[in-house]
């Protein structure tokens, strides 16, 4: 069953990062100029300002490098307590997302993770949120 989730930033990009999310992919921009891979989602390198962007595929690899949960309710659809972690992929850029069969209690600096989807649902539909699990 789909979990409720907060309605998603959509359009332009967004879009196009969510179309790859919902095929089971997680790919950011990277920059053909600079080769810088980068998130959120952007028109533009903001390096070198070049609109010559691709979607890269990712490893779905990374390390928990910060965490912290929420433990007032903020949105309806996500009763406390929440866990989000900062993971740092493998191929550079910093990602928010949530911990999948772990809880902050398992975290130490650097723990390996790895890519999974959720099924979830907000206003515009069902989608696939990109969270991570232990490698
Ligand atoms: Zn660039």
């Amino acid at each position: 069953m789909a979990q409720k989730r907060p309605d998603r930033t959509l359009g332009g990009v967004h879009d196009t990062f969510w179309q790859y999310c919902n095929q089971g992919e997680l790919r950011l921009q990277s920059c053909s100029r600079c080769n810088r891979t980068f998130w959120p989602p952007m028109p533009v390198c903001d390096t070198c300002g070049t609109f010559d962007l691709e979607w890269k595929p990712l490893s779905g690899r990374g390390k928990v490098v910060s965490f912290c949960t929420f433990e007032r309710q903020y949105y309806d659809e996500l009763p406390p307590p929440v866990d989000c972690i900062v993971v740092k992929l493998e191929e550079g850029p910093q990602f928010l997302s949530n911990p999948q069969g772990f809880t902050w209690k398992d975290i130490s600096f650097e723990l390996p993770v790895k890519l999974t989807f959720i099924d979830c649902e907000d206003a515009a539909g069902p989608f696939k949120l990109p969270v991570f699990e232990r490698a």
